[in-house]
């Protein structure tokens, strides 16, 4: 009785302690805008069905610039500030040369399901609704100019590898992957100006073998060969928190068993002693 009262106070209290994980990550985004969330769905399709009409059309994929983004992200800046390299604008992967960089910066991910603008606060369900109405409502606030697609510098940065797109059955076109060396060799030239010192000259190299040196129809070089942004995700801080928390608790249960174990062993002898003085009698 006593035992099971006892792992039943420690599941209470790990569930408690677990509620409380999941609060504390979540508290911000919950006081910032779940209230008004539910209140505002059904405005929120209402306005979503009026942004489908003012469509209007860009010539550069959004979603191939924020993997272009990410690409630079995850493995050219990481070097790029152990070097304290500042790339200048004319570079093309300067964020000032991203059109889309100002509302990527305007997204706020409140919750799983649910995004805000940071334009004009709306919410929405998803992150392409997110970016439909960014196309729709604040496409005006795009800088469409010349050469500020970032999604344009996809053939050099491998983002089907980044987005998973590139089945393995395509046959690699030697004329598409010269056209990517070449472009890839040049933004290294223009990102990377080997004659402004001995950061730009590593980085520049660090470009070519990172990025260039994949362009072959060989197949033998893989991209991102020197690696990545090293990442301490939230996942593993959660394991490793609750491991440590139950670990203490997992001894508590071993030692209540044992104890327990150990009084019942004991009842047991006494109750056998009892039984062999009773019998001679
Ligand atoms: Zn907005």
């Amino acid at each position: 009785m006593k035992k099971a009262a006892a792992i039943a106070s420690i599941l209470l209290l790990i569930s408690l302690s677990l509620q409380e994980i999941s609060h504390g990550s979540s508290a911000s985004s919950l006081t910032g805008g779940n209230q008004d969330s539910e209140g505002s769905a059904a405005a929120r399709t209402l306005n979503q069905e009026q942004d489908q009409e003012h469509a209007h059309e860009v010539h550069c994929s959004r979603e191939r610039s924020r993997a272009a983004w990410e690409v630079i992200e995850e493995y050219l800046m990481p070097f790029v500030e152990r070097e304290d390299y500042q790339i200048s604008s004319k570079c093309r992967l300067h964020p000032d040369n991203d059109l889309f960089r100002d509302q990527e910066q305007h997204k706020i991910h409140v919750d799983i399901n649910e995004w805000k603008c940071g334009y004009c606060k709306k919410s929405f369900r998803a992150e392409k609704f997110l970016d439909q109405h960014f196309d729709n409502r604040h496409y005006n606030l795009l800088n469409i100019s010349h050469g500020k697609c970032l999604a344009d510098l996809c053939g050099a940065l491998h983002c089907d590898t980044m987005m998973n797109t590139k089945s393995r059955k395509t046959k690699c076109n030697p004329a598409a992957a010269a056209r990517n060396h070449h472009l890839c060799e040049s933004l290294a030239d223009s990102c990377f100006p080997v004659h402004q010192g001995p950061s730009a000259s590593h980085l520049h190299d660090l470009f070519l073998r990172q990025f260039c040196d994949a362009q072959t129809c060989s197949g033998k070089q893989k991209p991102f060969p020197k690696g990545g942004r090293k990442k301490t995700s939230v996942f593993y801080l959660a394991i490793s928190i609750l491991t440590l928390m139950l670990l203490p608790i997992f001894y508590l249960v071993v030692y209540l068993h044992q104890s327990e174990t150990r009084k019942k062993t004991q009842e047991l002898r006494r109750i056998s002693k009892i039984g062999q003085k009773a019998k001679p009698s």
